[in-house]
């Protein structure tokens, strides 16, 4: 048996093919059209589908369920995007239009919930029931996993832990609040936290970095850290504290097993999930009396919202 997972994102959207054990057969991508009449990008999609079908030689019979991750609040009861603001679609019955082309049982959910629970079932989270994935990257996404299952809250609406309040009055968030977590802890406000520091320190080697690059990106400050660069590493430890922030407070709410951290910056490795871990360890609710919360790599990649939305339909 076979099954179709499909990534949505503000600048395309990825399709693949798997067997129950997540080995991808076909995989592909098309462009996403923001703004496109929802019945359009539909049948773009359906049409990938198709092609990918042909690719790995299988048919619609074939096929156990079709899994789709998207941005946004999903409302997976009734197969609904109640609101997505990167692909701009509101309330989109997306499962009914899709199925009007395919006619397999069809699943939606957040992507990063998605990507949750596709770490669970084929990544790092294998063997664990409770779990926080984080995603750091242009947002900050969160998935929430107990006993195995994936928190949404009413309608699909919850489990937005970027924009938890980590200051009053802090940076502005594109959600129009001040002070979100994801203002601090995602790659574009750690791009901002380079370019503030950059600043103040013309004699950084931050300055080379991104020249060599040809800019300032979520990779600047850890090169130049780990160079032994003095102002770049207060970059990384302030976004440390500010990633951190957050986690602790997840984990004295929750107390998961296991904390993921996936998203662009996870690529940093080992140099920064030690530290933290270190934060983490230190500083949740009881200190290293309660249950000690590992902090862990992401494993999937570029392949955790593909595999997520596979996933979906693996615990259907
Ligand atoms: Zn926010």
């Amino acid at each position: 048996m076979y099954y179709i997972g499909i990534d949505i994102g503000g600048m395309s959207i990825k399709g693949g093919i798997t067997d129950e054990n997540g080995n991808i057969l076909a995989k592909g991508s098309i462009v996403t059209k923001p703004y496109n009449p929802y019945r359009e990008t539909v049948k773009d999609i359906a049409g990938l589908c198709k092609k990918l079908m042909a690719e790995a030689g299988i048919t619609e019979a074939d096929i156990k369920g079709v899994g789709m991750g998207i941005p946004g609040t999903i409302n997976s009861q009734k197969g609904v995007i109640t609101y997505s603001n990167n692909i701009h679609f509101e309330n989109v019955p997306i499962v009914k239009e899709f199925r009007k082309y395919i006619d397999v049982p069809t699943y939606i959910g957040n992507d990063a919930n998605c990507a949750a629970l596709g770490e669970m079932v084929f990544g790092t989270g294998k063997g664990y029931k409770d779990a926080i994935f984080i995603t750091l990257g242009t947002g900050v996404g969160s998935g929430i996993i107990i006993d195995g299952k994936i928190f949404e809250g009413k309608d699909g609406a919850g489990a937005e832990a970027g924009h938890m309040g980590i200051r009053i009055g802090g940076d502005k968030c594109t959600c129009g609040k001040r002070g979100c977590w994801e203002s601090y802890a995602s790659a574009t406000a750690l791009i901002r936290q380079t370019q503030r520091a950059m600043n103040r320190h013309p004699e950084s080697l931050m300055h080379k970095v991104a020249a060599e690059h040809g800019k300032v990106s979520g990779r600047t400050a850890f090169i130049a850290a780990r160079a032994g660069d003095k102002a770049a590493l207060g970059v990384v430890n302030r976004y440390v504290k500010y990633v951190s922030e957050g986690l602790i407070s997840l984990v004295n709410i929750f107390r998961p097993e296991i904390l993921l951290i996936g998203g662009g910056i996870s690529n940093e490795g080992d140099y920064f999930i030690k530290k933290l871990q270190r934060q983490v360890s230190l500083y949740s609710y009881g200190g290293r009396r309660n249950p000690y919360v590992k902090v862990l790599k992401a494993s999937l990649l570029n392949d955790a919202g593909l595999l997520g939305a596979v996933a979906l339909c693996v615990r259907h």
